[in-house]
């Protein structure tokens, strides 16, 4: 049996997994879960939605559906930790101590680095993002709508100059669109473009010499090395940096915060009738504020600093964490976080007997990468060999579309998550 006070900051998929599991698996002890919001959004069906094809409120529960017995659970925001004297501080004001913490917190957006955008500009002259929320995906869906009723003109689809949550949405936001501008049947009359920051579109690299040839075949306009600088709504004008034919955004490295200067970049202004805005990415401000933030190598200043394998911070042996948080190469899924409970469970509970830590991920993680209105390929995939394949089922190819991993992803992966959340996969 344990005394110990373990808190849990953040509640979405990582979060309410760990809770669920420690609920069943701790003698003693206390958990408190710091989670501000009431409804948990199921975030992978977000792309389903602003292309069109789910309603919004497929995607909404009542976090209270999800939470375990005996939890406490704190409906306030996270504002400092101070890990030193293992102590947070509430957006209250009421501090909290631990013997143990888990950081759960997820992606802050941030859009402010893009001059001119807001994510309330969501729907409004020709912009869309899937990721800005539920309300702005829905608002994709219709403003990629008028575009398609207006007949013709220019699509704009970006990439962050940053790791980001399911690097590949903003892939299944361009081929979903070029569905629906093929059903159309005036899909001449429209140009699609692409522009990435870096030289590749995905990290995998057979999905992404993949992914290129698609969109070669499917006359989209690719450009490299390009980030999206500013963007002025009513002109319906964007402007791009080039960041310079060395970058390579698309897994670990990335632009720091700091680095966003625009005027030693040169820049290239672009019309559009319709623009996906991807926004750069990092850990919540006041993680970065604290000392858990990663002090060197890739994910300074910007990402938790774990080991990437026992989920333990570097620095801070009772601190872990888990989800889109954490500092690695890849990561940054629902899947990932399936596959990282198990482990920083198995790995707390060891720490909490004195003993030497057992489990280690392997970065698994997963994308039903869809590439087109009813077809998808099921992408998994982890640290080891450059990030080679780990199929986990024998019966589906990793490098073949089909209709039933679109299904897949219609109808099955929602109840697998939820199962996650419950701590029961
Ligand atoms: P989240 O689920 O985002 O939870 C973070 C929680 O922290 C939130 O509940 C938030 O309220 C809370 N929080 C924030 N700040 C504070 C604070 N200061 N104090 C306390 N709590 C705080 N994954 C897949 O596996 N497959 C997919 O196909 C897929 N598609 C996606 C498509 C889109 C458009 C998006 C946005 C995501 C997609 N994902 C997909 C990724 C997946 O949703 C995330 O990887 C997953 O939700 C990560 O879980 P998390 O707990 O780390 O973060």
């Amino acid at each position: 049996r344990t005394q110990a006070h373990i808190v849990v900051l953040g509640g979405g998929a990582a979060g309410m997994a760990m809770v669920n599991r420690l609920a069943k698996r701790l003698q003693g002890g206390t958990i408190t879960l710091v989670e501000p919001r009431e409804t948990h959004h199921y975030q992978p069906g977000w792309t389903l939605v602003a292309s069109g094809v789910w309603n919004a409120d497929k995607t909404m529960r009542p976090n209270a559906q999800f939470l375990p017995r005996g939890v406490n659970w704190v409906r306030e925001h996270a504002a400092s930790i101070d890990a030193d004297n293992k102590r947070i501080t509430l957006a209250g004001g009421e501090t909290l101590e631990y013997d143990f913490l888990i950081v759960a917190t997820g992606i802050q957006l941030n859009y402010h680095l893009i001059e001119g955008m807001k994510p309330e500009l969501v729907g409004q002259h020709g912009i869309g993002s899937v990721y800005a929320g539920i309300e702005e995906a829905s608002r994709t869906n219709q403003a990629i709508q008028t575009w398609l009723q207006n007949g013709h003109g220019r699509g704009i689809f970006t990439a962050a100059p940053t790791p980001v949550k399911c690097a590949g949405a903003p892939l299944k936001m361009t081929f979903t669109t070029l569905s629906r501008l093929e059903a159309s049947g005036r899909r001449d009359a429209f140009d699609v473009d692409y522009m990435a920051p870096g030289a590749s579109l995905f990290s995998q690299p057979w999905v992404d010499e993949f992914v290129k040839q698609r969109f070669d075949d499917q006359g989209v306009n690719r450009r490299h090395h390009y980030r999206l600088s500013a963007i002025d709504p009513h002109a319906k004008q964007a402007e791009f940096a080039f960041v310079g034919p060395e970058s390579e955004f698309t897994s670990h490295h990335q632009l720091r915060q700091a680095e966003f200067r625009r005027d030693d970049q040169p820049t290239v202004i672009a019309d559009y009738d319709f623009i996906h805005v991807v926004p750069p990415m990092s850990a919540h401000d006041f993680v970065k504020q604290s000392a858990l933030i990663a002090q060197d190598g890739p994910f300074r200043g910007e990402w938790l600093d774990v080991d990437i394998h026992t989920l333990q911070h570097n620095r801070y042996p009772e601190v872990f964490g888990i989800g889109d948080v954490i500092g690695a190469p890849i990561n940054k899924t629902a899947a990932s976080v399936k596959a990282q409970a198990p482990v920083v469970e198995e790995n707390l509970l060891a720490l909490m007997q004195g003993n030497a830590l057992p489990a280690r991920h392997m970065g698994y993680t997963s994308c039903p990468m869809i590439t087109g209105i009813g077809k998808a390929m099921l992408v998994e995939f982890g640290y080891a060999d450059n990030f080679a394949f780990m199929p986990s089922f024998p019966f589906i190819d990793p490098t073949e579309e089909s209709w039933a991993v679109w299904v897949m992803k219609d109808r099955m992966l929602q109840p697998a998550y939820y199962a996650v959340l419950e701590g029961q996969a």
